[in-house]
């Protein structure tokens, strides 16, 4: 038998968990999710998770039919049906059945559903020696469209992107927004290094506000590395003395070439080893306990 999964207030094995063909999440992506992280048997940022998720709703009028505390020991709760210690765990709340119309309106219960599942974790090589990305043709929503400050199930820009990417061999792609800056990648955030300081984009260059993101945000800060937000073209990733991405799945993962261009010295830098050690130590010792 396959995992327990939590749908709707009740807990069914995976191979049993159906939802209807008519759901608007499925019809038109009409609805909000969040992708977390257990370490060792604690959740790392849990509650900014969820908190994420009730904004994303809000965005979207969407109704979680759980409050934050419930929706934080029923996810507990799933970890712990399933056993899990180390874990993914995906919160997907959907609009729920309707008829073939957009009318949300015609949506009368939102659907939520607590899938948990084991990591996979990129290879090592890669945060030793660095991913290889490329900027894809793609554009980042705009903000005046759909912002990608709603973590939504409208992930069609990012798959776009995505399959740019992976069409050229490569993993992840840079997004520009549409006046042209570096916005995001299709499931990361995006930092760089250049001249001792840290920089990433602003919320308002057309980005998830990542919960890893602002985790480096922190750390950068303990260790008196210079920070600035700001917005910033291609040149500077191609100039930067160092680049990583950010994300719940990827942690902090280290760039060294963009678009063939070789970044800094090729290997990866001493900000980024720096806080790829920090971050470690954190999901170490953080995070919301499951078996408490
Ligand atoms: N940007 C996008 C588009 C994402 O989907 C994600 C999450 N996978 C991130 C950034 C990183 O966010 P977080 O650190 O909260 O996982």
């Amino acid at each position: 038998m396959g995992r327990w999964v939590y749908l709707n207030g009740e807990y069914v094995p995976q191979e049993e968990a159906k939802i209807s063909i008519f759901d608007h999440g499925f019809l038109y992506g009409d609805g909000v999710f969040e992708g977390i992280r257990a370490y060792k048997g604690r959740v790392f940022r849990l509650d900014e998770h969820i908190q994420r998720l009730f904004r994303s709703a809000r965005a979207i009028s969407l109704k979680i039919p759980l409050s934050p505390h419930e929706l934080r020991e029923k996810i507990k709760e799933v970890l712990r049906k399933n056993e899990l210690k180390d874990a993914y765990i995906r919160v997907v709340v959907s609009r729920g059945e309707g008829d073939l119309g957009l009318d949300p309106e015609k949506c009368p219960y939102s659907q939520l559903i607590i899938i948990t599942d084991k990591i996979s974790i990129y290879p090592e090589k890669f945060y030793e020696e660095g991913l290889e990305v490329i900027t894809s043709s793609v554009r980042r929503n705009s903000l005046s469209a759909l912002d990608p400050g709603i973590k939504s199930l409208n992930y069609l820009n990012n798959i776009l992107a995505k399959l740019e990417a992976t069409a050229k061999g490569v993993s992840e792609a840079i997004m520009l927004n549409n006046h042209g800056y570096v916005a995001e990648c299709t499931g990361d955030n995006l930092f760089i290094v250049e001249g001792g300081v840290l920089v990433t984009p602003p919320a308002w260059a057309g980005i998830l506000k990542g919960i890893t993101r602002d985790v480096v945000i922190e750390l950068a800060r303990e260790e008196n590395i210079n920070f600035e937000e700001k917005v910033f073209t291609l040149f500077s990733v191609y100039t930067s003395d160092e680049c990583f991405l950010t994300g719940t799945a990827a942690e902090i993962i280290p760039v060294t070439r963009v678009d063939g261009r070789v970044i800094g010295d090729g290997r990866v830098g001493s900000v980024t080893k720096i806080l790829i050690k920090k971050f470690r130590e954190l999901t170490e010792k953080e995070g919301v306990p499951i078996y408490e």
